[in-house]
């Protein structure tokens, strides 16, 4: 069988979630969308059932398998519902509902339900992507907490730049939404994980982690505190040796400056590793990091063995993980750790037990 697995360490996942608990100030979602960003949501969630005090998910499909696999606990829809139709099944299931836009008001007035809905009652504060104005939230607010559908309601914004700790976007957000919220006695959900480990200041009733639940710390701060939850492994399958002056790979990208001894990994792209990772990335053989060379191709990629002597086919590989940290290999290709998460596939996904 292929190599090519992402090992998930449940135990880690544990201890980041109580870490990210630790830095808010009380009640603490994992966000587990995405399929838990790539890690298995279902797996994910159930390592978290005694832990966590409520789950996030973008919508009704991923909130419903986790009921399915038992969840019990709150789930909130971060991206609301999209039509009238969802409504009765978020009821049904008892899901807690984002509801951001003008539309959602008037279907949540005329529905028919089981019981009153929780609701989560997004701002715009800055962001400009999704949520009510700060000068239309107050009326919104008015709306459902008069509606006999609605039960309670929790307040809430999202960061667009809390990732950069001297940017002041995020205090003049902040001071937004409380001015546009004074008075109302409601629950607060502010922060996500750039908010949670930058600005500690910002706490409130509700956080929503999610990257830092999986280990990648999205801002530079002294200290990493958040221990890597997926491994991308895999195997060396092939070694060859190079004199000077010989290509490697597609296009001829990389061409070899000393004799080099060349070890092919069973992992590229269509695995999720990023095709965009450039000579130079790490990648970890044999327990030494050593570095990608050439392009990544669909199903393989090189690393460069000529001073890891030791290594041979069989070699373990890792691209990510304990040894390579997520966020060089995504700061190398240009993106960041969600999004090379979340393209992970192929791949067989193996749990350790915790
Ligand atoms: C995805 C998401 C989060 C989690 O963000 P992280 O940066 O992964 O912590 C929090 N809140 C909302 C509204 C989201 O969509």
């Amino acid at each position: 069988m292929r190599p090519a697995r992402a090992l998930i360490d449940l135990q880690a996942l544990r201890y980041n979630y109580r870490v990210a608990k630790q830095l808010s100030a009380d009640k603490t979602l994992a966000v587990v969308k995405a399929d838990a960003y790539g890690h298995g949501a279902v797996a994910c969630a159930k390592a978290l059932v005694d832990l966590a005090d409520g789950f996030a998910v973008a919508c009704l499909e991923e909130a419903l398998e986790l009921r399915q696999a038992g969840i019990t606990q709150p789930i909130v829809l971060l991206e609301g519902f999209f039509n009238a139709d969802e409504l009765a099944l978020i009821a049904a299931n008892d899901l807690w509902c984002v509801v951001h836009a003008q539309w959602q008001l008037a279907i949540i007035e005329q529905a028919h339900l089981a019981r009153p809905l929780t609701v989560w009652l997004k701002m715009d504060s800055g962001m400009h992507r999704v949520g009510f104005f700060a000068h239309e939230y107050r009326a919104a607010w008015q709306r459902l907490h008069s509606s006999n559908n609605v039960a309670s309601i929790v307040l809430m914004s999202h960061f667009a730049r809390a990732d950069e700790p001297d940017c002041l976007r995020t205090e003049e957000q902040y001071h937004l939404f409380q001015t546009a919220t004074a008075g109302i006695a409601a629950p607060i959900s502010l922060c996500n994980s750039p908010a949670l480990v930058a600005w500690p200041q910002l706490r409130s009733d509700w956080s929503r982690p999610g990257i830092i639940l999986y280990g990648s710390q999205p801002v530079v701060t002294s200290e990493q505190q958040f221990l890597p939850v997926m491994s991308l492994v895999s195997k060396i399958i092939a070694v060859r040796v190079l004199p000077p002056g010989e290509p490697v790979g597609y296009g001829a990208q990389f061409v070899t400056q000393r004799p080099t001894r060349v070890g092919i990994v069973a992992l590229g792209y269509a695995d999720g590793y990023p095709r965009h990772a450039p000579t130079g990335t790490p990648v970890a053989v044999g327990g030494c990091v050593t570095q990608l060379i050439g392009r990544v191709s669909m199903d393989m990629l090189a690393v460069d063995l000529t001073d890891l002597p030791a290594a041979s086919v069989g070699s373990d590989v890792e691209l990510w993980g304990r040894m390579v940290s997520v966020d060089e290999v995504a700061a190398r290709a240009q993106t960041i750790s969600y999004q090379l998460f979340c393209n992970v596939k192929r791949v067989v996904r193996e749990y350790s037990s915790y």
